[in-house]
């Protein structure tokens, strides 16, 4: 059948493209999709120091680069296209893209889950830049700076706790006057000394300057949401905590998901509810969220594919 492969790896993030490498070198010449965002949430970050193997830190993009090359060195086709559908009733899986149908064996879903933004501009523009939507990421560059911290729930609340290790002074800033926050939660951010709230107040702008041709944040424009009083606060970071996002549209009704839309995996394994197919990475991880769990997880994926072609024959 034309256009039917062993391997389908949906996503080109690090568990996407880690799976693409190994399943490339078990010969399976996989077919990867790599999306709107090829490269996956690190291409939109600087300087990644976390990463093992990089001790002098490595630029989110070109970290990216190197994984779909050592991909391709395997046999790994990346196409620079979206999946828009997929029918996975029915062996073999069918993957609809640019208007073509393609046939997989098995189906690796990588497709990452995206961190939820204000919709600022200005949030795109200082992306990486003091901008962040991610604490254990980033909170490093931060040290001795006052940041804020934008939202009222669990995540917000994570994030300004974690920030406190590294910035002079952590505002949390929140629409309302009270938090969503699990009570524990709430107990601990009220304690740290280096965590203020700032009530029923919304960032309306990020605030930056641009010296020697950097880019940095300088503060934030809030807009009171009682009175409309508009404000200006001085901050040297601007982190976002309202919550992630998992790319699962398109598996709706098909893949067992939570209540949030993460993909559920049969535990110590990437097995999802439909045989055959396999999920790594964010999309199925709200808990960690690191480039290296998620190409540990893809790692473990394209062994279970594998595994799992070889017991079908
Ligand atoms: C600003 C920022 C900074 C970060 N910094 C760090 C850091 O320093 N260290 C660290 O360890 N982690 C960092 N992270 C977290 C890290 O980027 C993620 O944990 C990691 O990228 C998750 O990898 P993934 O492969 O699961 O998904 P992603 O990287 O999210 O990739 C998802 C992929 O799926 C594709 N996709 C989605 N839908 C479709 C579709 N319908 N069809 C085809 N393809 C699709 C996308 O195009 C993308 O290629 C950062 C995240 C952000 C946002």
């Amino acid at each position: 059948m034309d256009n039917h492969h062993k391997v389908i790896i949906i996503g080109s993030g690090p568990a996407g493209l880690t799976a693409a490498i190994y399943t490339g070198r078990a010969n399976l010449n996989p077919l990867v999709f790599e999306g709107i965002q090829p490269g996956g949430q690190l291409t939109i970050t600087t300087e990644v120091e976390n990463y093992p193997g990089f001790p002098e830190g490595v630029m989110g993009p070109e970290l990216m680069d190197l994984f779909r090359k050592q991909a391709q060195k395997f046999n790994a086709k990346t196409l620079f296209q979206d999946v828009s559908k997929v029918d996975l009733s029915k062996r073999p899986f069918t993957i609809y893209s640019n208007e073509q149908v393609y046939f997989a064996d098995t189906v690796i879903v990588a497709t990452g889950a995206s961190a939820k933004w204000l919709g600022l501009q200005s949030e795109k523009e200082y992306m990486g830049h003091g901008v962040s939507g991610c604490a254990t990421c980033d909170g490093f560059f931060f040290k001795g700076l006052e940041v804020v911290v934008v939202g009222g729930g669990d995540t917000a609340i994570e994030e300004a706790t974690f920030l406190t290790k590294f910035a002079s002074k952590v505002t949390i800033i929140h629409r309302r006057d009270q938090l969503r926050a699990s009570k524990i939660m709430q107990d601990r951010a009220k304690n740290n000394p280096k965590i203020i709230f700032l009530w029923n107040s919304e960032v309306i702008e990020i605030i930056g300057v641009t010296e020697n041709g950097k880019k940095s944040v300088t503060g934030v424009k809030i807009r009171n949401t009682k009175t409309g009083e508009i404000t200006n606060l001085k901050t040297g970071g601007y982190f976002v905590g309202i919550g992630h996002q998992p790319n699962t549209e398109i598996f709706e009704g098909q893949l067992e998901m939570n209540p949030t839309g993460y993909i559920i995996t049969k535990p110590g394994s990437t097995y999802t509810s439909i045989s055959g197919v396999f999920a790594a990475g964010d999309v199925a991880d709200p808990i960690y969220r690191q480039a290296i769990t998620a190409a540990g997880s893809g790692c473990a994926a394209a062994i279970d594919a594998e595994r799992f072609l070889e017991s079908q024959h």
